[in-house]
């Protein structure tokens, strides 16, 4: 399968070239060539189907040519190692739970499937080893960090704004070992982006290192979201109703996974964007005007983005027709205040505790049902709630319980290495 850039001057590349390079040259994001249609028949047995096998079918032709069938087959089979249970909450509606990995989110997924592809494409070649540079607000530097270690050959460097992530996340950046660092940075998050934005574009760094990114703009990372949604049709498909799925969206890699999923054949009738205030989508849906803004702070703060770098594969989905668009994705926003509501709603109806994330793909899926009393919906719970805890104990006035595999890794002694300026980031990769 070819990739090329939407940005439409870089040459076009191969899966393994793309994933390495994680953006194309000319900076802009990597698009299928084409996009293969399942046959009705795949769907009309699905619920027969083991979730492997499902996964194997919808994401092979997007790597054919460059991972033999039998060992895709073993990155699926690890990468999809935990469950993703469908909880109902009311009779119209459930949530899946995509939270039940290593790192409590739904970005091991991801991580996971990366991780694996770039440690297959990297097998043969001993001699370079490939850095993948990253830096966090909180989630994904955990499931980075998770996904990658042990893989030979690549060597990860996590960049982290000192004491402004949350215990919890710091201990799953810190405390791995292996072929994992964590840099923590005497800044915020944004000095640690820009940091990674120089360093790629540092030739004293990249004609000694091979560096590549780790974000969902990673075709390896993007790709293989789609599962989840093969997933939830598989275990609704016998309600026998138009199925609709609410994600809550930030940098907008997982709906846009969903609508690719849509694309190649999965018969979702509708998806619903929810936001927190950074609402530059829903916004878009109803204006036809993309304004992107700077982030605020919320607290569902994984989706504080301004700018959501995948929406432009959206557009591309959709041909960049705002009407057939505006017929399968609806959008809508809410804030903190709603948020917090929410998550009392959920617990009175039902007695689950989700996090502030789910609540707002709650709050969205709502909104649209109150018009679609005929549909069924599903909204994603991307994040296990014990990873916003403040907020779910403080608004539910209850006590979370702790999974296992956390409380094993809050007991790990954190190793990090501080820095203070890009030159402290420098020479520790020439080090
Ligand atoms: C990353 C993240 C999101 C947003 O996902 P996008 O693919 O960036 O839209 C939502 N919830 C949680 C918990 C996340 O970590």
């Amino acid at each position: 399968m070819i990739y090329n850039s939407l940005n439409k001057k870089s040459k076009a590349a191969e899966f393994p070239e793309a994933v390495v390079r994680g953006i194309a040259p000319d900076r802009g994001l990597y698009f299928p060539e084409k996009i293969h249609r399942l046959p009705d028949s795949f769907f009309e047995n699905i619920e027969q189907k083991s979730i492997p096998e499902i996964a194997f079918q919808a994401i092979a032709p997007f790597v054919e040519g460059s991972i033999p069938e039998d060992e895709l087959r073993k990155i699926i089979a690890e990468t999809l190692d935990f469950d993703f249970p469908i909880v109902p909450i009311t009779n119209q509606m459930g949530t899946l739970e995509l939270f039940q990995g290593p790192t409590l989110a739904f970005k091991d997924v991801g991580a996971r499937f990366m991780a694996r592809c770039l440690g297959y494409f990297n097998k043969e070649n001993t001699s370079q080893k490939i850095t993948v540079l990253v830096a966090t607000s909180g989630d994904t530097g955990g499931a980075v960090a998770n996904g990658f270690l042990g893989v030979p050959g690549i060597e990860v460097v996590i960049l982290y704004p000192k004491g402004k992530v949350s215990e919890v996340q710091e201990q799953q950046l810190t405390t791995l070992g292996q072929n994992i660092t964590a840099l923590e940075v005497d800044g915020v998050f944004d000095d640690c982006q820009d940091m990674v934005k120089t360093a790629f574009l540092d030739e004293d760094i990249t004609q000694h290192k091979q560096l590549t990114s780790a974000n969902s703009i990673n075709v390896a990372r993007w790709l293989p979201q789609m599962f989840y949604y093969f997933i939830a049709y598989r275990a609704l498909k016998k309600i026998n109703k138009p199925l609709v799925v609410s994600v809550p969206s930030g940098n907008f890699g997982n709906i846009c996974a969903g609508l690719m999923a849509r694309e190649i054949g999965l018969p979702i009738d509708h998806f619903i964007a929810s936001t927190n205030i950074n609402d530059v989508v829903p916004d878009f849906l109803s204006s036809g005007v993309y304004t992107p803004k700077k982030s605020s702070p919320t607290i569902s703060n994984a989706m504080d983005v301004g700018d959501p770098s995948n929406f432009i594969r959206v557009l591309k989905i959709f041909g960049d027709d705002f009407d057939s668009l505006k017929e399968t994705l609806s959008g809508f926003r809410f804030t903190d205040d709603e948020t917090r509501e929410a998550l009392k709603e959920i617990h009175e109806i039902s007695g689950y505790v989700a996090d502030p994330h789910g609540a707002v793909g709650y709050l969205g899926l709502k909104e649209y049902l109150k018009d679609h009393p005929e549909k069924y919906g599903i909204f994603l719970e991307t994040a296990h709630p014990v990873k916003f805890l403040d907020t779910v104990e403080d608004t539910l006035n209850i006590k979370v319980d702790i999974p296992e595999r956390l409380k094993d890794t809050l007991s790990k002694t954190k190793k990090s290495i501080e820095i203070q300026d890009y030159q402290g980031l420098k020479d520790f990769l020439l080090r």
